[in-house]
């Protein structure tokens, strides 16, 4: 249920109506937009007629059931767009951001050197795993604390912020202490466990799209990080698995046109992972870009034929700088703007 306030309601009509809403059993959520306050109770409360009572309260305009399994991240709740904040950085707002790096942190010299080229070349944000789920057991899992050190230098050294991926549950305060945003990898979106104490992290999510995930279980697995606290989430369509083989994965762009309507929060597009082929991976970004997305998440290595995952579908620096130079063309048309 939504408890849409009246514009002028005052504080203690609002926090009034969240006593209310916790006798009932229910758990407040109070979204505050520009024009008025709205709050989400959620959860399974006593009975959903008490909240109809609501209604009477001082200060309440309306009592809207929300239809949808996933509420917190609907657009029936909040219906203007978030902004996820990591310092100073917007994702979601007016900006669109590019966020590259190697799929894996391997050494410092490879690190150094794409965070630096990355860099100039317009990216807001340095990716890198230095936890890595990988489908064989025999392929390199990761550099771990290292990687996440190195990570912190190339953050220091260029000013980007970091995001990388937390695999367990166990690891999220330690990757939280080094990453600006905490990545979900598609084989975890629905780790519940995960998900359940991301909602304690303060720190921004990115929530990639599992490779056999509907849409709507993409936004019912934000959910559960927003129904445990944290409502920082960026959505990520990362390629889904069909019958077609000739690309590492069918990347949905349709999807981000669709979440937009069905949710408020940030989305973003992988074309890396989406495509696996280094040659389609500027076509789709400038599609991306085109059909509505916030922003990009690339995989750019100076050597991609020495790279230790993912080298197929990672970019040369040089060719993650033209695509720069083209996604400010497509930005100008869309206005939107871009580093
Ligand atoms: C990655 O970003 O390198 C990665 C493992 O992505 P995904 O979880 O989308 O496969
Ligand atoms: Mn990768």
């Amino acid at each position: 249920m939504i408890i849409a306030m009246r514009s002028d309601a005052a504080e203690d009509q609002i926090e009034h109506v969240c006593d209310r809403i916790r006798e009932f059993g229910y758990t407040p959520h109070v979204i505050r937009g520009e024009e008025r306050v709205v709050i989400g109770a959620i959860g399974r409360g006593d009975n959903k007629d008490h909240l109809q009572t609501l209604r009477s309260a001082p200060g309440v305009a309306e009592v809207i059931r929300i239809l949808q399994p996933y509420k917190l991240v609907s657009r029936e709740l909040k219906p203007q767009k978030s902004i996820i904040r990591a310092g100073d950085l917007e994702i979601g707002g007016d900006e669109f951001v590019v966020m590259a790096g190697p799929c894996s942190v391997e050494t410092r010299d490879q690190l150094m050197e794409t965070a630096h080229a990355v860099k100039r070349a317009g990216a807001r944000v340095l990716r890198g795993g230095a936890y890595k789920p990988r489908t064989s057991p025999y392929d390199f899992q990761g550099l771990e604390e290292e990687g996440l050190k190195l990570l912190a230098e190339a953050r220091q050294q260029t000013g980007l912020k970091i995001v990388t991926e937390v695999v367990t549950a166990e690891d999220v305060d330690l990757v939280a202490e080094y990453a600006d945003i905490l990545q979900v990898g598609a084989r975890n979106m629905q780790n519940f466990a995960l998900l359940k104490r991301l909602g304690n992290a303060r720190r921004p999510v990115l929530l990639k799209r599992g490779m056999s995930s509907t849409v709507k279980e993409l936004l019912l697995s934000a959910e559960y990080i927003a129904s445990h606290g944290n409502d920082q989430i960026i959505l990520c369509e990362r390629g889904i698995r069909t019958f077609e083989t000739a690309t590492r994965n069918t990347l949905d762009l349709a999807a981000v046109p669709l979440l937009r309507e069905m949710s408020h929060l940030p989305i973003v597009v992988d074309p890396s992972h989406g495509t696996g082929r280094r040659s389609l991976v500027c076509p789709a970004s400038k599609a991306a870009l085109v059909i509505g997305a916030d922003g990009l998440i690339l995989e750019v290595h100076p050597r991609p034929e020495e790279a230790w995952s993912d080298g197929p579908q990672s970019l040369t620096l040089s060719g993650f700088d033209e695509i720069m130079g083209e996604l400010r063309r497509y930005a100008h048309l869309e206005a939107r703007r871009i580093a």
